[in-house]
């Protein structure tokens, strides 16, 4: 499994949702870390086997709209 917007096979092309104007990915969420990271992230523990299922199957990507300023996650699934 690997992901095909990480591996330049495939490139996103979503539109914001609130302006329609193009977002930019900012790469796997995963990878941001520190005081630039968007939320803070949470620890989790994995009670639902089906949840880490899901995660190795998909690639999180922050998405940014530079004109709403804000940030979306999306899950680009693997291959
Ligand atoms: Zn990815
Ligand atoms: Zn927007």
């Amino acid at each position: 499994m690997f992901c095909p917007v990480c591996n330049g096979i495939q490139s996103l092309h979503i539109s914001c949702s609130s302006c329609n104007g193009a977002i930019v990915d900012c790469g796997r969420s995963s990878d941001l870390t520190g005081p630039y990271a968007p939320y803070e992230q949470i620890e989790v523990e994995p009670l639902i086997s089906d949840v880490q299922v899901q995660e190795s199957s998909s690639c999180k990507h922050l998405l940014y709209c530079s004109t709403c300023k804000q940030t979306t996650e999306i899950s680009v699934t693997e291959w």
